[in-house]
């Protein structure tokens, strides 16, 4: 019998796990505590953990997040992590430090189904979900290397946000996630708040409906495009999701949101979605959702035709949304020297295995958190 991972266990699963064990109710939170607040993988080491029972777990658990193939720092204080998911598939997760709070961009999936046209990820194809432990694993990971070298906040973390922005569409693999939000959340494990814990989607309408009655966490979605036509291209969901049943989605997900608006990601692309008519429909698309905007300059990768629109039309558009009274932020690249933008290392992990070697162009972009206001 295989050790079971607790990383993968939320709360009641870690319960109801350690019950068919004989264990008694208060044991789950002992341990929770030990694995994700104090970062300790060795029942050993859980002093106030009956003897028998440090004893019974070591025979048949493990706490395990994925291998670390490479480990990067950039000079402004981002950190990445590639990590090993198995079968010649890397995972990115990446740490963006600020004034005032320490974000951490966790990946979903290897590889993405979407197919994005400007995204990296999507351009890999999909290879397979993340499991729950993987995603928490990645959080585990993080928080507790950093603590050797990052100053804690007041609640004694160094990270205080998590946004799923990484590799992968976070609700296409919702049974997974479901639980790993949870872990995000519990006072026994990690303890932050729904406002700082971010899902981004590219409309998965029905599963915002269900993220919305299990687990209301702060919402982004990967809008793109303002009309149809043009988003059926860039986000090929759209097509079965399309901008009317996506707003409708907004809508019903706002009454149960921890924020009081939805996040709109908006990746600008020289020439095809960054005209001043594309705002002006965006205004009408949005009038009664409220919403701000975030503006992605669109990070190339080779194989892309696609460019970046030049600063000076971001700040046009920025500025036909901001005089309709819509917050927009403009985000900028952070950790440049180590790709963390880009994950170029993972589709150099990829090539060399040849595991994923039916993309050339297969550079994932993470570019998360850092924005300007
Ligand atoms: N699948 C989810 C979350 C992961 S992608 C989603 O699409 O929302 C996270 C964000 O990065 C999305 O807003 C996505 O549109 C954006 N993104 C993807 N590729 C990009 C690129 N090449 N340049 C800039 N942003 C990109
Ligand atoms: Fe997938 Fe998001 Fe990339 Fe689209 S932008 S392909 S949904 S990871």
């Amino acid at each position: 019998m295989s050790a079971v991972n607790l990383l993968g266990l939320d709360a009641a699963a870690l319960q109801q796990w350690l019950a068919d064990l004989g264990q008694p109710r208060f044991r789950a939170t002992q341990v929770s505590r030990w694995i994700h607040r104090r970062g300790v993988h060795r029942f050993d080491e859980m002093t106030d953990v009956a003897r028998e029972a440090r004893a019974l777990l070591a025979g048949c658990a493990e706490v395990r997040a994925p291998a670390v193939l490479r480990d990067l720092q950039s000079a402004d204080g981002t950190r990445k992590w590639l990590l090993d998911v198995g079968a010649g598939n890397a995972i990115e997760t990446v740490f963006i430090p600020d004034d005032d709070r320490g974000t951490l961009c966790v990946s979903s999936q290897a590889g993405c189904a979407v197919h994005c046209e400007f995204c990296s990820t999507g351009h890999q194809g999909f290879s397979r979900n993340l499991q729950t432990a993987e995603i928490v694993g990645q959080l585990w990971l993080a928080e507790h290397a950093l603590r050797a070298t990052t100053p804690c906040d007041e609640s004694g973390r160094v990270i205080s946000n998590v946004v799923l922005m990484g590799m992968g569409e976070p609700l296409q693999n919702y049974d997974a996630v479901l639980p790993a939000l949870r872990l995000m959340l519990d006072d026994h494990a990690y303890g932050l708040s729904r406002r700082r814990v971010t899902v981004s989607t590219s409309g998965m309408v029905p599963l915002m409906d269900r993220l919305a009655r299990d687990c209301p966490v702060a919402l982004a979605v990967s809008l793109h495009a303002p009309d149809d036509a043009l988003r059926d291209r860039l986000v090929p969901l759209n097509r079965k999701y399309p901008l009317d049943a996506l707003m409708d989605a907004c809508r019903r997900y706002l009454p149960h949101a921890p924020r009081d608006f939805i996040t709109f990601e908006y990746v600008m692309l020289d020439g095809v979605n960054d005209g001043d008519a594309h705002a002006r429909a965006l205004l009408r698309l949005v009038t009664d959702v409220p919403c701000k905007f975030n503006l992605i300059p669109f990070n190339p990768f080779p194989g892309s035709p696609l460019r970046s629109s030049p600063p000076q039309r971001i700040r046009a558009f920025a500025s036909i949304l901001a005089a309709e009274g819509i917050v927009v932020t403009t985000r900028r690249t952070r950790g440049d020297d180590i790709d963390a933008a880009c994950g170029q290392l993972a589709g150099a992990i990829q090539d060399r295995t040849g595991a994923a070697s039916r993309a050339s162009a297969r550079l994932p972009r993470i570019e998360v958190a850092g924005e300007q206001r």
